[in-house]
């Protein structure tokens, strides 16, 4: 057994990778194509999730988790992730919404949200990209003003994930002086929703444009500390996104692998089953090394969360470059496998493709990750 699939020490019972794993099979996997072109997944899928204890199993048990660790997290997030990255996604934004209230929540806040986000009965959407701000956090536009002893929210919120559907909103904003982490009712006056259909992957995750118009928030709205401190609310709510992502390419990555070496035990070519090519064999071989490698790093940047150790931050850097371009990389060579069937509308190998893209954008581009990740060599290397 090796350490990143091992059974996490802490993890409660009932939720775990191999818990995640026939969920997975029995939800996810069969239907994730018709939802893949159905743009949407169904009230039933959330509320069975809900039911499996899977919306934020690392709650703990007071506030109505499962007191699972980030090890025995990332694991249920590459299991989920195997079946469907839309669902994934739609994971990863509740957990960094409901992560971030337990990190940094009053025991109001915490009273008020955290049993009915831990049991799906409130979901989480995670809104810090605007039309013209993405990679560059401090270009966001959206503003808060003081208004009495609470804000005046304004400002639009784009490719929210999840964000169809979310009851509650962590949303990026501006002060005069900094950045604040405000949570938002759906239900708010002033909260418009608009649909972002028809997405080129992650088809399903419920993806939309929200905006707020003059949204009066009360002082209970505000989540962490609103001046020195505010940035870490962001950072810490990406990098535990970025662990979900990497974990998600985690399991794309053995989804391919799982379709290759099926498709090519079955098909033959001039006489040869393609498993017998050496050229296909090469492929096969990469993903199963591959796959291996981005789980180790996955848990190991998991493994250094639970510890509280800074070094966490780094580590999960490397496995979200690392597993997500692995990911990008081995889709495009299932999809090579299956030759045009790939292709054919409803062949999981053709959403693995467009989904696995998706996950190099996200949560840091592979650009940005390089960018920093090289920083960290030059730190080191130099002190
Ligand atoms: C499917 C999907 C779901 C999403 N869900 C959410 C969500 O739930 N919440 C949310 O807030 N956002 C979400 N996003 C938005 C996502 O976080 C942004 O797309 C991402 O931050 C990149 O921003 P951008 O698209 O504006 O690209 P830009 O920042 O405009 O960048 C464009 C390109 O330039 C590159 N680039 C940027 N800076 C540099 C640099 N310094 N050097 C070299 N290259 C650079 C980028 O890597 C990218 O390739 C989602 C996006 C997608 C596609």
């Amino acid at each position: 057994m090796d350490i990143a699939t091992a059974a996490a020490p802490r993890a409660a019972a009932g939720v775990d990778r191999a818990a995640a794993r026939a969920f997975a099979d029995e939800h996810i996997v069969p239907f994730a194509d018709a939802w893949d072109r159905a743009g949407a997944v169904p009230e039933e899928l959330l509320e069975q999730i809900a039911r499996a204890g899977l919306w934020a199993p690392f709650l703990p048990v007071e506030l109505g988790g499962s007191g699972v660790d980030m090890v025995t997290l990332a694991a249920v997030h590459e299991e989920v992730g195997r079946g469907c990255s839309s669902v994934r996604s739609l994971l990863t934004v509740h957990t960094m919404a409901s992560w971030a209230l337990q990190r940094w929540g009053s025991p109001a806040q915490l009273d008020r949200w955290a049993r009915d986000m831990a049991a799906g009965r409130v979901l989480g959407a995670f809104c810090l990209s605007e039309p013209g701000a993405g990679s560059d956090a401090a270009g966001i536009t959206t503003t808060a003003v003081r208004e009495g002893d609470g804000w005046r929210l304004n400002g639009v919120k784009t490719w929210t994930t999840g964000g169809q559907r979310a009851d509650l909103f962590l949303v990026f904003a501006r002060t005069e002086s900094s950045t604040v982490a405000l949570l938002v009712p759906r239900a708010s006056a002033g909260v418009t929703v608009r649909p972002l259909d028809d997405m080129l992957g992650t088809r399903a995750s419920l993806i939309a444009q929200i905006a707020f118009e003059d949204v009066l928030l009360g002082p209970d709205a505000l989540l962490g500390p609103s001046s020195f401190a505010s940035g870490m609310v962001l950072s810490g709510t990406l990098d535990l996104g970025r662990l979900s992502v990497a974990a998600g390419s985690v399991g794309i990555i053995q989804a391919c692998l799982e379709a290759g070496a099926d498709y090519s035990t079955e098909r033959t070519v001039g006489g040869s089953r393609l498993k017998d090519l050496p050229l296909i064999r090469a492929k096969l071989s990469d993903m199963v090394t591959d796959v291996r490698a981005a789980r180790l790093l996955v848990a190991e940047a998991a493994r250094l969360k639970d510890a509280g150790d800074p070094a966490t931050i780094m580590a999960t850097w490397v496995a979200k470059y690392f597993a997500s371009t692995a990911a990008a990389r081995h889709a495009t060579e299932a999809l090579q496998i299956h030759g045009a069937l790939g292709f054919s509308s409803g062949h999981p190998t053709g959403r693995f493709y467009r989904d696995a893209k998706v996950a190099e954008v996200i949560e840091g581009s592979t650009e940005i990750q390089r960018l920093t990740i090289a920083d960290e060599a030059f730190r080191r290397w130099t002190a």
